[in-house]
């Protein structure tokens, strides 16, 4: 594809973005795809049903979208998923952020699974990417086969190596799973540690349909701290890179753990971020069912005056927190949309 070119200018000069809690709304998760080349169990389901094509934001929409949030005081953007690196020329849009980083965007990156990461290490770090966060649930070729159902273990760690020799900041992200990756967890955090990588777990989320009962899966991160105890020295610290974790340095191995612990250990207080799907819809909270339809607004006869209006009702309607619960055999999901769908 060509370069990705301005559709809307959005005007300088205005507010902030606020929402009814008065949090400040700095950080932007925009989903690029809903399509993925792995069908992680705990994700979605192996015969996932993809968006058609023409439902999916072109490159220019992306991008005019990011610069209208940059323009009410969005200063970070994350390109996710679906798998950003499976959308065709991606990169271009990484091209046309990065642009912009210096002049009100301070931080462009992505979440990926890395199976792609290899091939597109260099040109994202060119266009400006510093940090890039990678999902790593297992370091078993076996098991990363079952968990993620493609057997795609060697292609993510050269995507991994890749990433660290063109200079990228990599964050590990593992989702924690009673009976899976359990036992596995204090090596993951040792090989990350010694590869100089931050690791966060995340507790698993009832977002979506997938065949298995989450409950069965679902390992609250207060036991995994509570035995990682056992074994290392866990300092708190008040480091904080703009998301849910929270962190401790194992004193151990000399690195960075993080905790995203929406089930065990509310954090929404303090939400700086919002989500827009790659259809265009944006919602004010991963665990919350409101939204508003900015690709909408975008078509719309008055792009700038729509998008405005969208973006009011967006801070108007943030709940104050999620409601997330996994403690019911059988009960429906907190909200029926995959985290592919929202974007991670
Ligand atoms: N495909 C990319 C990847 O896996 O990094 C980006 C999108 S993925 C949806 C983003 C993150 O969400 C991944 O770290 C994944 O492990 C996590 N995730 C997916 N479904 C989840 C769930 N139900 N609960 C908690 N985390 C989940
Ligand atoms: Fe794909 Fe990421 Fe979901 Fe795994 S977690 S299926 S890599 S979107």
């Amino acid at each position: 594809m060509s370069k990705v070119r301005d559709k809307v200018i959005p005007a300088s000069g205005k507010l902030p973005l606020v929402d009814g809690f008065k949090r400040p709304i700095s950080y932007l998760r925009l989903s690029v795809t809903d399509r993925c080349d792995l069908r992680c169990s705990y994700c979605m389901p192996e015969r996932m049903q993809f968006l058609p094509r023409k439902e999916v934001l072109s490159l220019e929409e992306l991008y005019s979208l990011s610069l209208g949030f940059i323009a009410r005081g969005v200063t970070k953007i994350r390109l996710t998923g679906g798998e950003p690196l499976v959308r065709r020329d991606i990169v271009d849009l990484f091209r046309a952020l990065g642009r912009h980083i210096g002049t009100g965007l301070e931080e462009l990156t992505l979440t990926t699974n890395a199976t792609q990461l290899a091939e597109h290490a260099d040109a994202l770090a060119s266009a400006g990417v510093r940090r890039v966060n990678i999902s790593l649930d297992t370091l078993d070729r076996a098991r990363f086969a079952r968990l993620s159902r493609r057997d795609a273990l060697p292609q993510v760690l050269e995507g991994i190596s890749a990433a660290k020799a063109a200079g990228l900041k990599v964050k590990l992200n593992t989702v924690a799973l009673k009976g899976i990756n359990e036992e596995e967890i204090p090596d993951l955090i040792a090989w990350a540690h010694g590869q100089g990588f931050d690791l966060t777990l995340i507790e698993v989320m009832p977002l979506g349909e997938v065949e298995a009962d989450r409950v069965d899966h679902y390992l609250p991160l207060s036991q995994v701290r509570a035995e990682l105890e056992q074994r290392w020295s866990l300092t708190p610290l008040t480091d904080n890179t703009g998301g849910p974790a929270r962190y401790v340095r194992v004193e151990e191995t000399g690195g960075r753990l993080g905790l995203i612990t929406p089930l065990t250990e509310n954090f929404c207080g303090g939400c700086n971020r919002i989500r827009v799907t790659a259809t265009g819809q944006l919602y004010p909270c991963l665990g919350g069912g409101e939204r508003v339809d900015l690709r909408a607004a975008l078509r719309s006869d008055e792009p700038e005056r729509e998008l405005e209006r969208a973006l009011q009702e967006a801070m108007s309607i943030k709940p104050e927190r999620h409601h997330f619960r996994i403690d019911q055999r059988g009960a429906n999901p907190a909200q029926p949309r995959h985290m592919s769908v929202t974007g991670g």
